[in-house]
């Protein structure tokens, strides 16, 4: 409780960072955008991490304050990149506490429309268990959002217990296969062969599958070799901040 009060403050007072994990094509090895992930550095405590106060955050409806910052900062860094990155996107993270704000859609329509950045380089993703909590609303919320113009993503995707004809009515277009199924792949045959057909199923709805949490190039390689699209993961790069994150841009500008 202690902590919550605090959040206020550290949204006024910027403690909170905005970190980049950079996520990459299987096929090509090449950038496509970076994942945005709330940092708390607590003048007291030190470092407080996502999994400490997002789900409690999310409880108390602190967590549209943090989203509100998230999607900001996530504005401001596309404008900035708008020059020399533009083909790199962001994807924020939203809660179903988000969600259940009536006017959730229009207020992030008018922070995009304000900021100018073109809303296809603002990507949202909403965990698949955080949708199941009101699955009809759901489906209604995300049309609005997508109406605005972002992409969406389902996160952690295998782990929410979605059923195929709910997944069909979601304007989504990336499915983010959690870490559990990621982790060790490469030598769990069982693993693999669920994972083929989630990628085979989202393909066939046209959406990018991406893995998360790749830290091996033994899961890398048997992840590209069944077709996924995207890898998210240590083995290619942390989250990034400050001077690792800018040499990280200018690494990905020599690249081209
Ligand atoms: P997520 O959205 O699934 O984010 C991926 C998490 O996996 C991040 O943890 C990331 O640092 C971690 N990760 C990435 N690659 C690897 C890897 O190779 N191995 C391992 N072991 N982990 C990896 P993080 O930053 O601690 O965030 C945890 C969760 O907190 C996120 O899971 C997300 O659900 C939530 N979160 C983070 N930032 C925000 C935010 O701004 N808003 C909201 N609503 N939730 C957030
Ligand atoms: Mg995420
Ligand atoms: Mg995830």
């Amino acid at each position: 409780l202690g902590l919550l009060s605090d959040l206020r403050v550290a949204v006024a007072t910027s403690q909170l960072q905005m970190w980049l994990q950079p996520k990459f094509a299987l096929a090509s090895g090449r950038a496509v955008g970076a994942e945005a992930l709330v940092r708390w550095v607590h003048p007291q405590r030190g470092f407080v991490s996502p999994a400490e106060f997002v789900p409690f955050a999310e409880q108390t409806g602190y967590i549209t304050m943090v989203t509100d910052w998230m999607l900001r900062e996530a504005l401001a860094t596309l404008q900035a990149w708008e020059r020399t990155h533009p083909a790199l996107g962001i994807a924020v993270n939203v809660s179903t506490r988000d969600l259940q704000d009536a006017g959730f859609a229009q207020r992030v329509g008018a922070l995009v429309a304000a900021s100018g950045v073109n809303p296809e380089r603002l990507r949202l993703e909403i965990t698949e268990s955080g949708l199941m909590e009101d699955a009809h609303k759901s489906v209604e919320l995300l049309h609005a959002l997508r109406a605005v113009g972002l992409p969406l993503s389902i996160d952690d995707f295998g782990t929410g217990y979605s059923s195929l004809a709910y997944l069909q009515k979601l304007p989504v277009s990336e499915l983010k296969i959690d870490r559990s199924f990621v982790d060790g792949i490469d030598r769990a045959p069982g693993t693999q062969k669920l994972v083929r057909a989630m990628i085979e199923m989202g393909h066939g709805m046209d959406l990018l599958v991406t893995a998360e949490g790749v830290e091996t190039e033994a899961e890398r390689s048997t992840l590209a070799r069944l077709g996924c699209d995207v890898m998210q993961g240590y083995l290619r790069s942390r989250p990034l901040h400050g001077a690792a994150l800018q040499d990280w841009l200018d690494r990905e500008l020599k690249a081209k």
